[in-house]
């Protein structure tokens, strides 16, 4: 029998990154402790905070809510919200947000929703059927991950959220991390920290990871240990996505050298240091983990443009525009 390396219990489960095995207790106590280390380093959620937790019905972002319940909890006065983007995949999410619905009813948390078809005019069905005859055609994920952006960004504002909490875990920052380095898209690690926010952006919800030091392993052991129902499907389009390759890619590295994952979480974090993005900003409330400007909003619907938008439009719009100029 393995002992469990915090208090000599009986382990249930190893952690081979951490080289630790660990009794169930143990291991919610360490996840939880990961998630207020988190909390705490990168100055994500406090007092007076109404925070949007997006949801998916998946393992992340249902450990994730659990666990900030427990820290707002603790801290005091922070409200969360939890908010549900439905991107209008049958088969898949539609089951995903049954779901999530169960966490929320268990936790007593009202979830509010917000759909593609609703936000955008196009669910992503009908987005994958009509970009065949689209002038350009994007990869699955392309669109789907523009479309949640925004979608996400409208649903915290109408919950009047001063943060929105997103599942991202230790797995996907690191796939995020490396995705732009093989892309040569060097510049968007810039924008891309455990805190991502400012004043000045008025339209732009911040965002907040306080999975950041979780692995996905652990999500998934965390919602099995509580309870906590999830989905576990996984969506038709994911095939198409760069980010898939990226995961086994990594997952096959870790395997062979447990550690790898951690070392390149560790590599992100200590280059945003180096460059000065500190996420010390209690005084303002600030990260400095982007560059703060001020983008115009988008001419057709009001919302965020980010500075990749070309034109007058945000993104989304663009990206939406061009399936609706499809005549079928
Ligand atoms: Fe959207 Fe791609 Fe994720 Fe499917 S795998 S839900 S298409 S981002
Ligand atoms: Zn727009």
């Amino acid at each position: 029998m393995r002992e469990c390396g915090k208090c000599g219990g009986q382990a249930v489960m190893r952690l081979e990154h951490a080289r630790t095995d660990f009794c169930g207790k143990c291991f919610s106590k360490n996840f939880e402790e990961k998630v207020a280390k988190a909390n705490h380093d990168f100055k994500l959620v406090r007092r007076g905070d109404v925070v949007a937790v997006g949801v998916s019905g998946g393992k992340d972002s249902a450990a994730m809510l659990f666990v900030l319940k427990k820290l707002a909890d603790k801290i005091g006065e922070i409200t969360l919200k939890p908010v549900l983007v439905d991107e209008g995949i049958d088969g898949y999410r539609n089951k995903a947000i049954i779901c999530a619905e169960k966490v929320c009813e268990r936790l007593q948390m009202p979830l509010e929703k917000i759909s593609y078809s609703e936000a955008l005019g196009v669910s992503m069905d009908e987005a994958m059927k009509k970009r065949e005859l689209a002038e350009k055609i994007h990869r699955s994920c392309s669109y789907c991950g523009v479309f949640r952006k925004y979608c996400l960004n409208k649903v915290a504002k109408q919950a009047g959220a001063s943060k929105l909490a997103i599942g991202h875990n230790a797995d996907d920052v690191t796939q995020t991390f490396l995705m732009n380095l093989l892309r040569g898209e060097v510049e968007r690690n810039e924008q891309f920290a455990a805190y991502t926010g400012s004043s000045q952006r008025v339209l732009f919800v911040p965002r907040v990871r306080p999975l950041i030091y979780c692995t996905e392993l652990e999500c998934a052991y965390y919602c099995v240990l509580n309870e906590i129902p999830f989905h576990r499907g996984g969506c038709p389009y994911a095939s198409e996505s760069f980010r898939g390759e990226v995961k086994d890619f990594l997952n096959s590295v870790e395997e062979k050298h447990p550690g790898t994952k951690k070392s390149l979480l560790n590599s992100f974090l200590s280059l945003k240091e180096k460059l000065g993005e500190t996420w010390d900003n209690t005084e303002t409330g600030e990260s400095k983990a982007i560059i703060p400007t001020a983008h115009p909003a988008c001419s057709q619907c009001g919302e965020y443009r980010s500075k990749e938008s070309e034109g007058e439009l945000c993104r989304a719009c663009e990206l939406a525009g061009e399936l609706k100029n499809v005549s079928r």
